[in-house]
């Protein structure tokens, strides 16, 4: 594996002001929080006679190329109309507010001020069909639908009415006559209460509900409280070194639990300018934005790195990105190739970081104040306790963990419970619940190795694990190894049932535009792959796909490529986005 150290700061951008890991970790207490807390509070009103109040909070940019910009003012009274708009309509606290939209203005207004009202905020993506929305409506046990009038009539208007607990859908772009219990949603806003305050909810009240990516299996509903912002502000701040002066650019859609936590309510809580843009992907589009909004920080996604190496170099030096002074990556494991690839195109490394839906906020990063490791996803944040550990006794009720202190042992990722924004549960699946935590672990489902500084390695999902021979290979590293062959761009690789090993390694992968499959190329790639990790790891078989099945969040589904291997079910593919078989 690659263990190459990139030291951080390679250009002369602004250095960091971040303290130093050590003594951060060291020293690190979370606030104890005892009384109110309100997650749209921290977000917004906090920064209201301050000197953020007239700065820009909110840069959207339009598909068209619009501009409109949100101060703190403006965002603070904006989300008040929304809080006050539930009120009259009758919604008390705690009700469930879910939101199906693109990246529009009103949907971050909805999310802050469905916070602001008390309320329980969910996201949903908008790219999803009738059924995934109505499946999660129905378990979440839906109070409102903010939507557009287009997403309505798609996908809502035939069934909202059977959904027993859903009183009013608002929409959006509302206007003319609409269906009874709908509303347009600007109108309400125009005679509504600007001024209305935060509710004052306390920390362990429940804010928000995310669905997982469903990448393993069906997802589940997770469930947060008003705490987890002292987790969101913090690991911004050390693992994205964001900072009040920055102007920063999440990718990920709010659809997904990083575009809220990162996408809303983080980079606000810092006081950031924080840019928004409402366009899919698009390579020229993304070089274009960083370019002129100039942006400090930059929060994506392996997925879309890939397509930005995809595109080549050439592309690039049309664009000037000496304002970046920060990059990082999440959702996936981000290959060492990708990391090796930023340094050198974009002058910047990528800082790979860790952490789930369940944890809430960051738990593991390449921190920007010490050297990274391509391929690793660096140390545990301050105020959070990791540790590989190995579940014994798993058959009988009363499991026990073994933690693995040595370093480079392959395990289970553990957090030592207790942190702000740990999950407070999986709605309707106590038992679910109850089996992530043994001896104040949580245990995370990831495989990983610890390394002798501390670092920590992705492995692989424990359902992804490869049993071959004997060995245990993670298709991680195998994957990497892949890419860093010139042709390659992508790859997904399982383990297949083999009379003789028990299972063999099998690669799907994604060639790079302009090269064209053959026997030949496959042959040359398992020759690489070989002289990279050995016979026993490297993959018997490689074939050749345009594309590989992913969430629509842009995670590889190997369970996928597993059960249409094997001929066996699909299982739950309400989050995959189309794919060639
Ligand atoms: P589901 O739980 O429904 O199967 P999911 O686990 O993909 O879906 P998320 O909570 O969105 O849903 O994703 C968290 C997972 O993504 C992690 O458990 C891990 O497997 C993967 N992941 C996130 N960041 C990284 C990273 N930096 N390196 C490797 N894997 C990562
Ligand atoms: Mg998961």
């Amino acid at each position: 594996m690659n263990k190459k150290i990139i030291n951080k700061y390679t250009s002369d951008n602004q250095a960091s002001n971040l303290p130093d890991y050590q003594q951060c970790y060291q020293h690190f207490k979370w606030p104890s929080v005892t009384t109110q807390l309100n997650i749209a509070y921290q977000a917004i009103d906090s920064h209201l006679n301050t000197s953020n109040e007239n700065k820009i909070a909110l840069r959207w940019l339009g598909k068209q190329n619009q501009c409109v910009d949100f101060t703190y003012r403006d965002l603070a009274e904006q989300t008040s109309r929304f809080a006050s708009v539930l009120n009259t309509l009758g919604l008390e606290s705690g009700s469930r507010i879910f939101s199906l939209a693109g990246r529009l203005p009103l949907l971050y207004i909805a999310a802050l001020g469905t916070l602001k009202a008390g309320c329980v905020f969910t996201p949903l993506f908008s790219a999803f069909g009738p059924e995934p929305i109505r499946s999660r409506m129905e378990i979440g046990e839906a109070n409102v639908l903010v939507t557009t009038m287009s997403l309505y009539r798609k996908k809502v208007a035939k069934w909202w009415q059977e959904l027993p607990h859903l009183k009013a859908i608002l929409l959006i772009d509302g206007a003319g006559v609409l269906d009874d219990g709908c509303y347009a949603l600007s109108k309400l806003m125009e005679n509504a209460n600007a001024g209305l305050p935060c509710v004052k909810t306390s920390p362990d009240d429940m804010a928000l509900l995310h669905f997982t990516s469903g990448t393993t299996g069906k997802p589940k509903g997770v469930v947060h409280v008003h705490q987890a912002v002292v987790a969101h502000k913090s690991s911004a701040y050390y693992a994205l070194d964001l900072h009040a002066t920055d102007i920063y650019w999440c990718t990920a859609d709010p659809g997904w639990v990083t575009g809220t936590t990162y996408g809303i309510i983080a980079p606000l809580c810092l006081g950031a300018t924080m840019i928004v843009d409402e366009a899919e992907f698009e390579v020229e589009r993304w070089y274009q934005i960083l370019d002129q909004q100039q942006v400090n920080v930059w929060y994506s996604a392996p997925t879309a790195i890939r397509m930005l190496m995809k595109a080549g170099n050439e592309i690039r030096t049309k664009y000037d990105l000496s304002h970046l002074r920060f990059i990082a990556s999440v959702g996936e494991p981000l290959n060492p190739e990708a990391v090796v690839w930023s340094e050198r195109v974009l002058g910047l490394p990528f800082h790979d970081n860790w952490w789930q839906t369940e944890t809430g906020a960051i738990m593991i990063a390449n921190y920007a104040s010490m050297p990274i490791k391509p391929g690793a996803m660096g140390l545990p944040l301050p105020g959070i306790e990791a540790g590989i550990v190995k579940r014994t006794n798993k058959e009988s009720e009363q499991a026990t963990l073994e933690v693995l202190s040595e370093a480079n042992q392959i395990g289970e990722l553990a957090l030592k419970q207790g942190w702000p924004s740990m999950f407070r549960g999986y709605l309707h699946q106590n038992e679910k619940y109850q089996h992530c935590f043994t001896q104040g672990w949580y245990l995370s489902g990831d495989l990983a190795y610890r390394d002798e500084q501390g670092y920590y390695w992705f492995v692989g999902r424990a359902d992804d694990l490869i049993k071959s021979s004997g060995h245990l290979i993670g298709p991680f590293e195998v994957e990497s190894a892949l890419m860093e062959h010139e042709d390659v761009i992508e790859v997904g690789v399982i383990g297949i049932p083999d009379d003789i090993a028990g299972e063999v390694v099998k690669a799907y992968v994604t060639l790079k535009s302009g090269v064209i499959p053959s026997e030949q190329l496959q042959k040359q790639l398992k020759g690489f792959a070989r002289k990279k990790l050995g016979a026993a790891v490297a993959p018997k078989e490689i074939v050749f796909r345009q594309n590989l099945p992913k969430t629509r969040s842009g995670k590889i589904m190997r369970r996928l490529l597993k059960a249409r291997e094997l001929g066996l079910p699909q299982g739950d593919i309400s989050t995959l986005e189309s794919d060639e078989q």
